[in-house]
Protein backbone atom coordinates (compact mmCIF):
# COMPACT_ATOMS: atom_id res chain seq x y z
CA UNK A 1 0.00 0.00 0.00
CA UNK A 2 1.94 3.02 -1.04
CA UNK A 3 0.12 6.27 1.20
CA UNK A 4 1.02 9.26 0.05
CA UNK A 5 3.01 10.46 3.76
CA UNK A 6 5.74 7.85 2.56
CA UNK A 7 5.25 8.37 -1.24
CA UNK A 8 6.39 12.13 -0.66
CA UNK A 9 9.43 10.93 1.69
CA UNK A 10 12.25 11.82 -0.60
CA UNK A 11 10.80 14.52 -2.75
CA UNK A 12 10.74 17.04 -0.37
CA UNK A 13 14.17 16.93 0.64
CA UNK A 14 14.94 19.68 -1.98
CA UNK A 15 11.94 21.88 -0.47
CA UNK A 16 13.56 21.73 2.73
CA UNK A 17 12.09 24.68 4.52
CA UNK A 18 14.09 27.18 5.51
CA UNK A 19 14.23 28.62 9.09
CA UNK A 20 12.38 31.46 10.07
CA UNK A 21 15.57 33.39 11.45
CA UNK A 22 16.69 33.60 7.90
CA UNK A 23 14.19 35.39 6.29
CA UNK A 24 13.39 38.91 7.54
CA UNK A 25 10.32 39.48 8.82
CA UNK A 26 7.73 42.05 6.99
CA UNK A 27 4.19 43.32 8.90
CA UNK A 28 1.73 44.95 6.87
CA UNK A 29 -0.03 47.46 9.89
CA UNK A 30 -2.64 49.83 10.20
CA UNK A 31 -6.57 50.54 10.84
CA UNK A 32 -8.99 48.08 9.82
CA UNK A 33 -10.28 48.42 6.59
CA UNK A 34 -7.31 50.69 5.28
CA UNK A 35 -6.92 48.01 2.80
CA UNK A 36 -4.03 45.80 4.43
CA UNK A 37 -5.00 42.16 3.40
CA UNK A 38 -5.52 43.46 -0.43
CA UNK A 39 -2.33 44.74 -0.19
CA UNK A 40 -0.76 41.56 0.58
CA UNK A 41 -2.53 39.78 -1.61
CA UNK A 42 -1.44 42.12 -4.39
CA UNK A 43 2.25 42.17 -3.48
CA UNK A 44 2.34 37.49 -2.89
CA UNK A 45 0.24 37.64 -6.04
CA UNK A 46 -0.02 33.75 -6.44
CA UNK A 47 3.29 32.83 -4.62
CA UNK A 48 1.96 32.66 -1.54
CA UNK A 49 3.44 29.34 -0.68
CA UNK A 50 3.46 29.28 3.05
CA UNK A 51 1.14 30.03 5.62
CA UNK A 52 2.55 30.55 8.98
CA UNK A 53 -0.06 30.24 11.06
CA UNK A 54 0.74 31.27 14.61
CA UNK A 55 -2.04 30.44 17.21
CA UNK A 56 -2.59 33.19 19.40
CA UNK A 57 -4.54 34.22 22.42
CA UNK A 58 -7.44 36.11 20.84
CA UNK A 59 -6.52 35.58 16.67
CA UNK A 60 -4.04 34.26 14.72
CA UNK A 61 -1.44 35.40 12.42
CA UNK A 62 -0.64 34.37 9.34
CA UNK A 63 2.60 34.90 6.86
CA UNK A 64 3.36 34.18 3.62
CA UNK A 65 6.04 33.61 1.36
CA UNK A 66 7.36 36.66 -0.94
CA UNK A 67 10.40 37.52 -2.96
CA UNK A 68 10.67 41.37 -4.42
CA UNK A 69 13.50 41.95 -7.42
CA UNK A 70 15.52 38.21 -6.14
CA UNK A 71 14.78 39.58 -2.18
CA UNK A 72 13.21 36.48 -0.35
CA UNK A 73 11.26 37.55 2.91
CA UNK A 74 7.97 37.07 5.14
CA UNK A 75 5.21 39.45 4.91
CA UNK A 76 2.83 38.71 8.15
CA UNK A 77 -0.77 40.25 7.24
CA UNK A 78 -1.93 41.71 11.11
CA UNK A 79 -5.68 42.16 9.38
CA UNK A 80 -7.12 39.13 10.98
CA UNK A 81 -6.91 40.79 14.10
CA UNK A 82 -9.62 43.04 14.45
CA UNK A 83 -12.40 42.15 16.88
CA UNK A 84 -15.31 44.10 18.09
CA UNK A 85 -15.24 42.88 21.34
CA UNK A 86 -11.23 44.93 22.00
CA UNK A 87 -11.99 47.82 19.98
CA UNK A 88 -9.98 50.03 17.61
CA UNK A 89 -7.26 51.43 19.98
CA UNK A 90 -6.55 48.42 21.27
CA UNK A 91 -6.57 46.21 17.90
CA UNK A 92 -4.02 48.66 16.80
CA UNK A 93 -2.08 48.89 19.81
CA UNK A 94 -1.23 44.86 19.22
CA UNK A 95 -0.50 45.25 15.47
CA UNK A 96 2.32 47.75 16.92
CA UNK A 97 3.46 45.98 19.56
CA UNK A 98 4.09 42.74 17.39
CA UNK A 99 5.40 45.09 14.45
CA UNK A 100 7.88 45.89 17.55
CA UNK A 101 8.91 42.71 18.84
CA UNK A 102 9.30 40.72 15.52
CA UNK A 103 9.04 42.83 12.15
CA UNK A 104 12.80 44.28 10.35
CA UNK A 105 10.79 46.39 8.34
CA UNK A 106 6.79 48.10 9.22
CA UNK A 107 4.13 48.73 6.57
CA UNK A 108 1.98 51.38 7.88
CA UNK A 109 -0.92 51.32 5.58
CA UNK A 110 -3.25 54.23 5.77
CA UNK A 111 -6.40 55.14 3.60
CA UNK A 112 -6.09 58.34 1.35
CA UNK A 113 -10.03 59.04 1.41
CA UNK A 114 -9.46 59.19 5.36
CA UNK A 115 -6.96 60.43 5.84
CA UNK A 116 -4.42 60.42 8.81
CA UNK A 117 -6.36 59.53 11.87
CA UNK A 118 -5.32 59.73 15.64
CA UNK A 119 -5.52 56.24 15.66
CA UNK A 120 -2.52 56.35 13.38
CA UNK A 121 -0.60 58.96 14.37
CA UNK A 122 -0.96 57.07 18.04
CA UNK A 123 0.87 53.73 16.35
CA UNK A 124 3.60 56.01 14.42
CA UNK A 125 4.72 57.48 18.12
CA UNK A 126 4.81 53.39 19.45
CA UNK A 127 6.64 52.50 15.85
CA UNK A 128 9.19 55.42 16.10
CA UNK A 129 10.13 54.11 19.31
CA UNK A 130 11.14 50.78 18.09
CA UNK A 131 13.77 51.96 15.57
CA UNK A 132 12.55 49.99 12.80
CA UNK A 133 11.99 50.99 9.44
CA UNK A 134 8.73 52.40 8.55
CA UNK A 135 7.48 52.84 5.04
CA UNK A 136 4.58 54.37 4.41
CA UNK A 137 1.95 53.35 1.90
CA UNK A 138 -1.29 55.51 1.26
CA UNK A 139 -3.47 53.11 -0.11
CA UNK A 140 -6.88 53.68 -2.65
CA UNK A 141 -5.12 55.88 -4.19
CA UNK A 142 -6.93 54.75 -7.62
CA UNK A 143 -6.18 57.52 -9.85
CA UNK A 144 -4.01 61.10 -9.93
CA UNK A 145 -6.53 63.36 -8.28
CA UNK A 146 -5.50 61.55 -4.99
CA UNK A 147 -1.84 62.02 -5.42
CA UNK A 148 -1.97 65.18 -4.26
CA UNK A 149 -3.71 63.78 -0.83
CA UNK A 150 -1.22 61.20 -0.69
CA UNK A 151 1.69 63.64 -0.54
CA UNK A 152 0.27 65.49 2.30
CA UNK A 153 1.04 62.46 4.24
CA UNK A 154 4.31 63.58 4.54
CA UNK A 155 3.14 65.22 7.32
CA UNK A 156 3.09 62.05 9.30
CA UNK A 157 6.89 62.87 10.02
CA UNK A 158 7.78 58.91 8.53
CA UNK A 159 9.30 59.93 4.96
CA UNK A 160 7.82 59.22 1.70
CA UNK A 161 4.07 58.32 1.21
CA UNK A 162 4.08 55.40 -1.24
CA UNK A 163 0.62 55.98 -2.77
CA UNK A 164 -0.71 52.65 -3.87
CA UNK A 165 -3.76 51.06 -4.91
CA UNK A 166 -4.43 47.46 -3.82
CA UNK A 167 -6.93 46.99 -6.18
CA UNK A 168 -5.65 48.26 -8.83
CA UNK A 169 -2.02 47.15 -8.67
CA UNK A 170 -0.76 51.06 -9.14
CA UNK A 171 1.96 51.79 -7.38
CA UNK A 172 3.03 48.84 -5.57
CA UNK A 173 6.21 48.22 -7.21
CA UNK A 174 8.05 51.37 -6.19
CA UNK A 175 6.59 50.48 -2.51
CA UNK A 176 8.32 47.26 -2.70
CA UNK A 177 11.31 48.91 -3.98
CA UNK A 178 11.57 51.07 -1.11
CA UNK A 179 10.65 48.06 1.35
CA UNK A 180 13.44 46.12 0.08
CA UNK A 181 15.78 49.01 0.40
CA UNK A 182 14.73 49.26 4.28
CA UNK A 183 15.84 45.44 4.65
CA UNK A 184 18.88 46.36 2.98
CA UNK A 185 19.19 48.79 6.08
CA UNK A 186 17.60 46.66 9.14
CA UNK A 187 19.42 46.68 12.22
CA UNK A 188 20.12 42.53 13.53
CA UNK A 189 17.32 41.20 15.61
CA UNK A 190 18.97 39.53 18.76
CA UNK A 191 17.81 35.58 18.60
CA UNK A 192 18.08 33.57 21.38
CA UNK A 193 17.95 30.63 19.70
CA UNK A 194 20.93 31.58 18.31
CA UNK A 195 22.79 32.40 21.79
CA UNK A 196 23.44 28.48 22.06
CA UNK A 197 23.27 26.42 25.46
CA UNK A 198 26.27 27.62 27.37
CA UNK A 199 25.52 30.13 30.73
CA UNK A 200 21.93 30.58 32.77
CA UNK A 201 18.68 30.06 31.15
CA UNK A 202 16.94 33.86 30.49
CA UNK A 203 13.93 34.54 32.23
CA UNK A 204 11.88 37.25 32.34
CA UNK A 205 9.17 37.88 34.78
CA UNK A 206 6.12 39.76 33.48
CA UNK A 207 3.06 41.46 33.89
CA UNK A 208 1.06 44.27 34.35
CA UNK A 209 2.38 46.77 37.17
CA UNK A 210 0.79 45.60 41.29
CA UNK A 211 0.62 41.87 40.13
CA UNK A 212 3.33 41.51 42.12
CA UNK A 213 6.76 40.94 39.82
CA UNK A 214 9.26 42.99 42.37
CA UNK A 215 7.72 41.21 45.83
CA UNK A 216 8.39 38.01 43.70
CA UNK A 217 12.05 39.05 42.51
CA UNK A 218 12.59 39.62 46.11
CA UNK A 219 11.30 36.34 47.63
CA UNK A 220 12.91 34.28 44.57
CA UNK A 221 16.50 36.29 44.90
CA UNK A 222 16.30 37.38 48.79
CA UNK A 223 19.79 38.45 49.00
CA UNK A 224 22.03 35.96 46.97
CA UNK A 225 22.17 38.37 43.66
CA UNK A 226 24.40 39.02 41.09
CA UNK A 227 23.60 42.11 39.38
CA UNK A 228 24.72 41.69 35.48
CA UNK A 229 26.40 44.15 33.29
CA UNK A 230 24.16 45.12 30.75
CA UNK A 231 24.28 43.95 28.03
CA UNK A 232 25.90 45.51 24.83
CA UNK A 233 23.49 47.03 22.65
CA UNK A 234 20.70 47.14 25.35
CA UNK A 235 19.38 49.62 26.97
CA UNK A 236 21.09 51.52 29.38
CA UNK A 237 19.24 50.48 32.53
CA UNK A 238 18.09 47.08 31.45
CA UNK A 239 20.09 45.53 34.35
CA UNK A 240 20.15 41.58 34.91
CA UNK A 241 20.29 39.28 37.41
CA UNK A 242 21.74 36.29 38.47
CA UNK A 243 20.30 33.92 40.83
CA UNK A 244 20.87 30.40 41.74
CA UNK A 245 17.69 28.29 42.08
CA UNK A 246 16.39 24.80 42.04
CA UNK A 247 20.38 23.93 41.60
CA UNK A 248 20.73 26.08 38.53
CA UNK A 249 21.66 29.71 37.56
CA UNK A 250 19.23 31.86 36.00
CA UNK A 251 19.36 35.00 34.70
CA UNK A 252 16.60 37.20 35.23
CA UNK A 253 16.23 39.97 32.88
CA UNK A 254 15.72 43.74 33.49
CA UNK A 255 14.96 43.50 37.34
CA UNK A 256 15.66 47.12 37.31
CA UNK A 257 12.81 47.23 35.06
CA UNK A 258 10.80 45.18 38.00
CA UNK A 259 12.11 47.50 40.29
CA UNK A 260 11.48 50.83 39.07
CA UNK A 261 8.23 51.97 39.62
CA UNK A 262 5.60 53.92 37.04
CA UNK A 263 2.43 52.88 39.05
CA UNK A 264 0.68 56.24 39.50
CA UNK A 265 2.58 57.79 36.20
CA UNK A 266 0.12 58.56 33.70
CA UNK A 267 1.28 56.01 30.56
CA UNK A 268 2.13 53.25 33.41
CA UNK A 269 0.43 50.80 31.02
CA UNK A 270 2.38 51.43 28.09
CA UNK A 271 6.14 51.81 29.53
CA UNK A 272 5.01 48.49 31.01
CA UNK A 273 4.32 46.92 27.79
CA UNK A 274 7.53 48.42 26.12
CA UNK A 275 9.19 46.98 29.19
CA UNK A 276 7.70 43.41 28.61
CA UNK A 277 8.86 43.35 24.59
CA UNK A 278 12.15 44.54 25.23
CA UNK A 279 12.20 42.07 28.04
CA UNK A 280 10.83 39.27 25.89
CA UNK A 281 13.27 39.94 23.00
CA UNK A 282 16.35 38.46 25.35
CA UNK A 283 14.28 36.29 27.52
CA UNK A 284 13.91 32.52 26.80
CA UNK A 285 10.90 31.76 29.16
CA UNK A 286 8.80 34.23 30.48
CA UNK A 287 7.12 34.13 33.41
CA UNK A 288 3.41 36.22 33.33
CA UNK A 289 1.94 37.07 36.61
CA UNK A 290 -1.57 37.12 37.43
CA UNK A 291 -3.13 39.02 40.27
CA UNK A 292 -5.96 36.55 41.46
CA UNK A 293 -7.64 39.08 43.85
CA UNK A 294 -8.82 40.81 40.45
CA UNK A 295 -10.65 40.23 37.81
CA UNK A 296 -8.09 38.84 34.51
CA UNK A 297 -8.15 42.30 32.69
CA UNK A 298 -7.32 43.17 29.18
CA UNK A 299 -4.04 44.20 30.24
CA UNK A 300 -2.70 40.24 31.53
CA UNK A 301 -4.70 38.53 28.38
CA UNK A 302 -1.96 41.32 26.27
CA UNK A 303 1.24 40.22 28.48
CA UNK A 304 0.20 36.54 27.60
CA UNK A 305 -0.05 37.23 23.98
CA UNK A 306 3.12 39.08 23.90
CA UNK A 307 4.82 35.76 25.08
CA UNK A 308 2.85 33.88 22.58
CA UNK A 309 3.71 35.82 19.66
CA UNK A 310 7.80 36.00 20.52
CA UNK A 311 7.57 32.81 19.92
CA UNK A 312 8.96 32.51 24.00
CA UNK A 313 8.24 29.58 26.54
CA UNK A 314 5.46 30.55 28.89
CA UNK A 315 4.67 29.88 32.90
CA UNK A 316 1.61 31.65 33.98
CA UNK A 317 1.82 32.39 37.63
CA UNK A 318 -1.46 32.93 39.51
CA UNK A 319 -0.07 35.44 42.63
CA UNK A 320 -1.56 36.66 45.72
CA UNK A 321 -2.61 32.97 46.61
CA UNK A 322 -3.17 33.99 49.93
CA UNK A 323 -5.71 36.34 49.59
CA UNK A 324 -8.22 33.77 48.56
CA UNK A 325 -7.99 32.58 51.89
CA UNK A 326 -9.75 29.04 51.11
CA UNK A 327 -12.31 30.72 48.95
CA UNK A 328 -13.64 27.71 47.19
CA UNK A 329 -16.54 29.47 44.99
CA UNK A 330 -13.76 32.02 44.07
CA UNK A 331 -11.50 29.57 43.25
CA UNK A 332 -14.08 28.37 40.87
CA UNK A 333 -15.00 31.08 39.62
CA UNK A 334 -11.35 31.72 38.31
CA UNK A 335 -10.88 28.42 36.95
CA UNK A 336 -13.45 29.79 34.90
CA UNK A 337 -12.28 33.00 33.46
CA UNK A 338 -9.08 31.17 32.88
CA UNK A 339 -10.66 28.87 30.67
CA UNK A 340 -12.98 31.60 29.15
CA UNK A 341 -10.18 34.12 28.72
CA UNK A 342 -7.00 32.13 28.83
CA UNK A 343 -8.59 28.44 26.97
CA UNK A 344 -5.86 29.17 23.91
CA UNK A 345 -2.94 28.67 26.18
CA UNK A 346 -4.27 25.54 27.54
CA UNK A 347 -0.71 24.17 27.13
CA UNK A 348 0.90 26.73 29.33
CA UNK A 349 2.03 25.19 33.32
CA UNK A 350 0.53 27.10 36.18
CA UNK A 351 1.32 27.50 39.43
CA UNK A 352 -0.74 29.22 42.17
CA UNK A 353 1.89 31.21 44.20
CA UNK A 354 1.86 33.58 47.26
CA UNK A 355 4.83 35.90 47.04
CA UNK A 356 3.96 37.55 50.22
CA UNK A 357 4.06 34.25 52.11
CA UNK A 358 6.48 32.35 49.80
CA UNK A 359 3.81 29.49 48.96
CA UNK A 360 4.92 27.03 46.33
CA UNK A 361 7.05 30.29 44.86
CA UNK A 362 10.11 26.99 44.37
CA UNK A 363 7.27 25.69 41.69
CA UNK A 364 8.00 28.56 39.32
CA UNK A 365 11.78 27.27 38.65
CA UNK A 366 10.71 23.71 37.88
CA UNK A 367 7.48 24.83 35.83
CA UNK A 368 10.27 27.28 34.38
CA UNK A 369 12.34 24.30 33.37
CA UNK A 370 9.65 22.26 31.91
CA UNK A 371 8.37 24.63 29.55
CA UNK A 372 12.22 25.29 28.47
CA UNK A 373 12.10 21.32 27.76
CA UNK A 374 9.50 21.67 24.82
CA UNK A 375 10.56 24.77 23.92
CA UNK A 376 14.39 22.80 23.31
CA UNK A 377 12.29 19.50 22.22
CA UNK A 378 13.49 18.45 18.40
CA UNK A 379 10.62 15.23 17.26
CA UNK A 380 12.73 13.14 14.65
CA UNK A 381 11.39 13.40 11.22
CA UNK A 382 10.43 9.40 11.09
CA UNK A 383 8.53 9.45 14.68
CA UNK A 384 6.46 12.67 13.74
CA UNK A 385 5.39 11.07 9.98
CA UNK A 386 4.70 7.87 11.55
CA UNK A 387 2.28 9.47 14.22
CA UNK A 388 1.09 11.88 11.30
CA UNK A 389 0.34 9.32 8.71
CA UNK A 390 -1.88 7.09 11.78
CA UNK A 391 -3.74 9.95 12.54
CA UNK A 392 -4.48 11.41 8.94
CA UNK A 393 -6.03 8.13 8.22
CA UNK A 394 -7.93 8.03 11.28
CA UNK A 395 -9.12 11.77 10.80
CA UNK A 396 -8.52 12.99 7.44
CA UNK A 397 -8.88 17.25 6.90
CA UNK A 398 -12.43 18.06 6.04
CA UNK A 399 -12.53 18.82 1.53
CA UNK A 400 -13.49 22.06 0.90
CA UNK A 401 -15.35 22.68 -3.14
CA UNK A 402 -15.27 18.95 -3.38
CA UNK A 403 -11.31 18.29 -2.63
CA UNK A 404 -9.67 16.86 0.14
CA UNK A 405 -6.59 18.09 0.68
CA UNK A 406 -3.28 15.73 1.35
CA UNK A 407 -1.23 16.10 3.96
CA UNK A 408 2.49 14.54 2.22
CA UNK A 409 4.63 14.94 4.79
CA UNK A 410 6.25 16.66 7.77
CA UNK A 411 9.21 18.09 9.34
CA UNK A 412 10.39 19.99 12.66
CA UNK A 413 11.82 22.64 10.64
CA UNK A 414 13.04 24.55 14.09
CA UNK A 415 13.13 24.59 17.91
CA UNK A 416 13.22 27.55 20.55
CA UNK A 417 10.00 27.31 19.57
CA UNK A 418 9.26 23.94 17.90
CA UNK A 419 8.64 25.64 14.55
CA UNK A 420 6.76 22.42 12.02
CA UNK A 421 6.08 22.55 8.05
CA UNK A 422 3.45 19.98 6.61
CA UNK A 423 3.81 19.76 3.04
CA UNK A 424 0.00 19.56 1.58
CA UNK A 425 -1.67 19.84 -1.88
CA UNK A 426 -4.14 22.26 -0.27
CA UNK A 427 -5.36 24.85 2.28
CA UNK A 428 -5.83 23.34 5.58
CA UNK A 429 -8.99 24.81 7.17
CA UNK A 430 -8.06 26.44 10.50
CA UNK A 431 -9.99 23.93 12.79
CA UNK A 432 -8.01 21.27 11.15
CA UNK A 433 -4.74 22.46 11.96
CA UNK A 434 -6.19 23.79 15.56
CA UNK A 435 -6.84 20.04 15.85
CA UNK A 436 -3.19 18.68 14.61
CA UNK A 437 -1.43 21.17 17.42
CA UNK A 438 -3.55 19.65 20.20
CA UNK A 439 -2.83 16.06 19.05
CA UNK A 440 0.55 17.03 18.95
CA UNK A 441 1.10 18.21 22.13
CA UNK A 442 -1.23 15.48 23.19
CA UNK A 443 1.52 12.97 21.61
CA UNK A 444 4.81 14.50 22.39
CA UNK A 445 4.41 17.18 25.17
CA UNK A 446 5.75 20.47 24.32
CA UNK A 447 4.37 21.73 28.00
CA UNK A 448 4.69 25.22 28.30
CA UNK A 449 6.36 26.08 24.41
CA UNK A 450 4.01 27.81 21.73
CA UNK A 451 4.24 25.91 18.60
CA UNK A 452 4.46 26.89 15.06
CA UNK A 453 2.84 25.32 11.94
CA UNK A 454 3.61 26.32 8.36
CA UNK A 455 1.68 24.86 5.68
CA UNK A 456 3.46 24.56 2.29
CA UNK A 457 0.77 24.26 -0.32
CA UNK A 458 2.03 22.19 -3.31
CA UNK A 459 -0.25 23.45 -6.25
P1 LIG B 1 4.80 44.87 40.64
O1 LIG B 1 4.31 46.19 40.22
O2 LIG B 1 4.27 43.81 39.71
O3 LIG B 1 6.26 44.75 40.82
O4 LIG B 1 4.07 44.54 42.04
P2 LIG B 1 4.66 44.62 43.55
O5 LIG B 1 5.58 43.48 43.80
O6 LIG B 1 5.17 45.97 43.82
O7 LIG B 1 3.33 44.33 44.38
C1 LIG B 1 2.21 45.16 44.34
C2 LIG B 1 1.44 45.07 45.64
O8 LIG B 1 0.91 43.76 45.80
C3 LIG B 1 2.31 45.33 46.83
O9 LIG B 1 1.54 46.05 47.78
C4 LIG B 1 2.64 43.94 47.36
O10 LIG B 1 2.90 43.92 48.74
C5 LIG B 1 1.37 43.18 47.02
N1 LIG B 1 1.63 41.75 46.82
C6 LIG B 1 2.54 41.19 45.97
N2 LIG B 1 2.48 39.84 46.02
C7 LIG B 1 1.52 39.52 46.92
C8 LIG B 1 0.99 38.29 47.43
O11 LIG B 1 1.38 37.17 47.07
N3 LIG B 1 -0.03 38.38 48.34
C9 LIG B 1 -0.48 39.57 48.78
N4 LIG B 1 -1.46 39.55 49.66
N5 LIG B 1 -0.01 40.74 48.34
C10 LIG B 1 0.98 40.74 47.43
Amino acid sequence: ENSPLEGQHTGAADTEPRLDAERPVVAVVGRPNVGKSMLVNRIIGRRGAVVEDVAGVTRDRVAYDATWRGREFTLVDTGGWESEATGLAATVARQAEYAAASADVIVFVVDVTVGATDADSAVLRVLRDTNRPVVLAVNKVDGAPQDADAAELWSLGVGEPYPVSALHGRGSGDLLDAVVDALGQRAPRVDPAAQGDEGPRRIALLGRPNVGKSSLLNRLAGEDRVVVDPMAGTTRDAVDEEVQLGGRTWTFIDTAGIRRKFRNLQGADYYATMRSTAALNRAEVAVVLLDVSEPLAEGDIRVVEQVVESGRALVLACNKWDLLAGDEERRRYLEKEFDRQLGRVWWAPRVNISAHTGRHVDRIVTAAQQSLDGWDQRISTGRLNGWLKELVAAQPPPGRGGRVPKILFATQAGTRPPHFVLFTTGFLEDSYRRFLERRLREEFGFAGSPIRLSMRIRE
